[in-house]
């Protein structure tokens, strides 16, 4: 079930606690296993608090720092943020041209992102339009915008080649794929509770073991993640 380790990843996501909560037992195991993992995160987070009096340029420093906190409770390598504004985020000829300059730079064997077609989940959640924005510039960075050399032409005045990612793990709610995480599934609360300005850490550890025990019943194991895998490479 279990793909084995790649030796480096690219987590594409909107909002700083996205990865932790996309994949962050994923990230904590194939870093333990010698995978360089590496975050892009596309939004500043300015919009996350509902609280009287609190401002987009108080909280943009505050998501910032809980994230690299988060990240480096993961054993991440590097996080990038694009600057994006939260919760308008736009599928644009800018954004993707920002997503596709990290994408060759890092040159990743993995990307990681959410799935683009979710609209909402079961009947009490409505999936956040920037998280649906990330996944569609995931997906238009590997095909057409990172491989193709005619595509931002202006990124190869940066040293930038045309790079394939040879895989993708979208984050689905039907996974085929799933990585054990009953190792690391600390680790991911650990690197949740970093977000404290966005969560409860005892609200939320319920939550997180229910649904990576659903996931690690489907998989055979107590704990895990899953994914919907892409191979664009042969094997040859
Ligand atoms: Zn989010």
């Amino acid at each position: 079930m279990d793909p084995g380790v790649f030796r480096s990843a690219l987590v594409l996501f909107a909002h700083p606690d996205d990865a932790e909560f996309m994949c962050g037992g994923t990230v904590a195991r194939w870093v333990r296993e010698g995978c360089e993992v590496h975050y892009v995160c596309i939004t500043d987070g300015s919009a996350g608090s509902n609280e009287l009096g609190m401002t987009r340029d108080k909280l943009r420093p505050i998501r910032e720092r809980e994230q690299l906190a988060a990240a480096e409770v993961l054993g991440v390598s590097s996080v990038t943020f694009l600057g994006e504004q939260d919760g308008m985020l736009e599928v644009n000829q800018d954004t993707r041209r920002k997503v596709c300059r990290q994408v060759r730079r890092l040159r990743p064997e993995v990307m990681l992102a959410p799935d683009p077609s979710r609209m909402w989940y079961g009947d009490g959640y409505i999936n956040h339009t920037d998280h649906k924005r990330a996944g569609e510039l995931a997906l238009s960075a590997i095909m057409p915008d990172a491989p193709t050399r005619l595509m931002f032409p202006e990124l190869l005045d940066e040293g930038l080649d045309p790079y394939e990612v040879p895989n993708l793990y979208l984050v689905v709610s039907e996974p085929e794929v799933f990585v054990d995480i009953t190792g690391t599934i600390d680790l991911k609360l650990k690197a949740l509770a970093q977000h404290a300005s966005q969560l409860e850490a005892d609200e939320v550890e319920p939550l997180v073991r229910g649904r990576a025990s659903t996931t690690g019943e489907r998989a055979g194991v107590e704990y895990a993640e899953g994914f919907k895998a892409f191979r664009f490479v042969d094997e040859d």
